[in-house]
C-alpha cells in the first residue's frame, strides 16, 4: 500500500480543507518554522490510530483541534483522512466489501466532547479494524520510524555505544 493523499479539516493548524497529494518521487514537505510541517507527521501518526496526546505534542486527545487564531474561531471538529493505493494487498474478511476498491481511506475524527469517530472508506468502524486493516502490511502507527526534530543533532553527536541505540530503537 503506497499513501496517496492526506486530507486535514480542522486539525491544528489546518483550519480549512487542506489536501497534500503524495505523488510518485515526493520526497519531502519543506516551508518556514511554523508552517505546520511537523503537524502534518502528526496527523499521519493520529489518523493510523495514535492514542498518546504527548505523542502528537499535546496534553489531551482534543488538543489537535484547531484552537482558533486572532481572526479565526476554534473548531469543534477535527478530521484527517489518509488515502492509500491497494495496489493489490488483500483486505481482511470484513472488508469484503471494499475489495473491489482501488483506493483505501481512512478518518479518524474528533469533536470538543472527546468524542471520536473512525471510518474506513466512509463507513463507520472500530479503531480495532483500522488495525487489522493494516495488519501484515507493514503499515501501521508504529511501522514507519518518525525521526523527531533535533534526532539528528544527536545521533551525530552522540557516543558510539550510545548511537548504536538509537539505531536499534
Ligand atoms: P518547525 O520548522 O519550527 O519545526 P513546523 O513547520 O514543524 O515548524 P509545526 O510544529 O507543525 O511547525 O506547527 C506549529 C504551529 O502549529 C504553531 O504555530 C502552532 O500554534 C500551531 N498549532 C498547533 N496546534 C494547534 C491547534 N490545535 N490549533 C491551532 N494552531 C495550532
Ligand atoms: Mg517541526
Amino acid at each position: 500500500m503506497r499513501l496517496k493523499r492526506l486530507e486535514l479539516q480542522g486539525f491544528k493548524s489546518f483550519l480549512d480543507r487542506t489536501v497534500l497529494t503524495f505523488q510518485n518521487g515526493i520526497t519531502g514537505v519543506v516551508g518556514p518554522n511554523g508552517c505546520g510541517k511537523s503537524n502534518i507527521v502528526d496527523a499521519i501518526q493520529w489518523v493510523m490510530g495514535e492514542q498518546s496526546a504527548k505523542h502528537l505534542r499535546g496534553e489531551s486527545m482534543t488538543d489537535v483541534i484547531f484552537n482558533g487564531s486572532d481572526t479565526k474561531a476554534a473548531s469543534s471538529m477535527a478530521e484527517v483522512s489518509l488515502v492509500m493505493d491497494r495496489s493489490g494487498v488483500a483486505l481482511p474478511p470484513q472488508f469484503a466489501a471494499f475489495e473491489k476498491a482501488e483506493e483505501i481511506s481512512i478518518t479518524r475524527r474528533v469533536y470538543r466532547d472527546g468524542n471520536s469517530e473512525y471510518l474506513i472508506n466512509k463507513t463507520a468502524c472500530r479503531l480495532r479494524d483500522i488495525h487489522e486493516l493494516f495488519m501484515d502490511t507493514g503499515v501501521g502507527r508504529r511501522a514507519y520510524s518518525i525521526i523527531e526534530q533535533g534526532q539528528i543533532d544527536r545521533m551525530i553527536s552522540v557516543k558510539p555505544d550510545e548511537r548504536r541505540g538509537l539505531f536499534e530503537e
